[in-house]
């Protein structure tokens, strides 16, 4: 069996025969096509797009709605199955519609939803790499052991609760809380799926059955200026780090900010201040090289320049790739609110809002990936996944991993948001390769 790539086609993967080839030992290629791929992710670009770049494409929107349109009629065009979940979850696959537990699918995919002002790689990259994989299998007449899929997972940015549909996908979604989940707007998460055909209380049925996916593998655009300042052009993800978020209160007392002698003040926002400094430090000092905080979120009360603030009320959010290193982070940050609070003459109360687990990417996906660079000629590098993915919801029921390629000056969740033509190419060769050696 031999299938020649077409003279404008770059990436191949060589590879055996499937089963059935009469015993008969010999080498295929099966080519992605980067024009393709390239004129698909214009295509997805156009829905949402902002006049100097870049897209607001947020689920359930208007035009998400009329994107997932576009990608089910792509899916259909290129010969695979497609269909949506209750969660909003777009699919296309090249066996029968739907996953079940008898037939387990290697799974790839990624998000069509974006931040406001996005860019056009993050997420729609990964699902139309993961198309482009299975259309070129397809035209290959490979028939890999196991069936293979593409997910756009639904609302993994978050506008009412982030990576929403992969942790309905996963089993993980709080039932009880969707009739709460809402936008930042205020805008509730049943009123936008209903405007766009969805009963937001039937999510859950989405749930995945136990041993449906065989493994997930997700190529996605790096964020961040890593690979490209080491000129590797491939990153291989370890691991996703863990987010924890807790409100730090300080409370002291309202006095006029002009007859009170300075040492007799009880100043909330001090205390605030010299705690996010101090907390900056012990986490760069405590972290293991790469764990990261960030306060986001500030209030001070009651917010006027001649009353000493009485209150001062931070979010505070740490991340790291190591759950040890992240609990002892939050201990360590918890007593230093303490130390702060009682030199300074104020209360203080730290309250947890929400904590993600780092998930650790399995060594069989992370070693399928590293054949797959080695067979293309590419350079490969470990690294950690710094922002939330829906991989890591993923990882707690299947073997996942990720691909990261290089982003554009480390840019992303930003209008200019890029990588180049080249490198999602790259990209798009060694995803197949990988789906290829986990399909097989
Ligand atoms: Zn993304």
């Amino acid at each position: 069996m031999g299938i020649a790539p077409k003279a404008t086609e770059r990436w191949f993967i060589l590879g055996t025969a499937p089963p059935g080839s009469q015993g008969l030992y010999c080498r295929f290629v099966i080519a992605i096509s980067p024009a393709r791929l390239r004129a698909r992710l214009e295509a997805l670009a156009r829905f949402g797009a902002l006049p100097g770049g870049g897209v607001t494409r947020p689920c359930w929107s208007p035009p998400h709605e009329a994107a997932r349109a576009w990608l089910l009629g792509e899916l259909r065009a290129a010969s695979l199955q497609a269909w949506v979940d209750p969660a909003g979850n777009v699919f296309g696959a090249t066996g029968p519609p739907g996953l079940g537990a008898d037939r387990p699918v290697v799974l790839t995919g990624s998000h069509i939803d974006t931040v406001p002002e996005g860019g056009i790689l993050d997420g729609a990259l990964g699902v139309l790499a993961g198309l482009e994989c299975l259309e070129a299998l397809r035209e290959a007449g490979a028939a890999p052991r196991l069936p293979l899929a593409v997910a756009a997972w639904s609302d993994e940015e978050g506008r009412y609760g982030s990576l929403f549909g992969s942790r309905a996908f996963t089993g993980r979604l709080d039932v009880e809380r969707i009739p709460e989940m809402a936008a930042a707007d205020g805008e509730r998460l049943v009123d936008a799926m209903a405007r766009a055909g969805f009963d937001a209380r039937r999510a859950p049925e989405a749930r995945a059955p136990a041993g449906a996916v065989a493994a997930y593998v997700e190529l996605h655009i790096e964020q961040g200026p890593r690979l490209e300042e080491a000129g590797i052009p491939i990153g291989v993800v370890d691991s996703i780090v863990g987010v924890r978020r807790a409100r730090v209160v300080f409370t002291g007392q309202a006095d006029h900010a002009g007859t009170t002698p300075m040492d007799r003040r009880r100043d909330g926002f001090l205390a605030a201040a010299e705690y996010a400094l101090r907390a900056r430090d012990l986490v760069v000092r405590r972290g293991g090289g790469r764990s990261v905080t960030n306060v986001g979120v500030v209030h001070v009360h009651p917010g006027v320049s001649n009353i000493v603030p009485a209150r001062a009320e931070l979010v505070h959010e740490m991340r790291s790739p190591d759950a040890d290193v992240l609990a002892g982070l939050a201990a360590r940050c918890e007593s230093l609110a303490r130390r702060v609070a009682r030199r300074r003459g104020v209360g203080v109360e730290v309250q947890p809002m929400s904590a993600t687990a780092p998930a650790a990417c399995a060594p069989r996906v992370m070693a399928a990936i590293e054949a797959a660079c080695a067979t293309a000629g590419l350079a490969s590098t470990r690294l950690h996944s710094a922002a939330g993915h829906d991989a890591q919801n993923l990882a707690a029921v299947t073997d996942a991993g990720m691909i990261f390629i290089p982003s554009r000056g480390g840019r992303s969740h930003r209008v200019d948001e890029m990588s180049d033509w080249e490198a999602i190419g790259r990209g798009a060769g060694v995803l197949l390769g990988t789906l290829l050696a986990l399909a097989r």
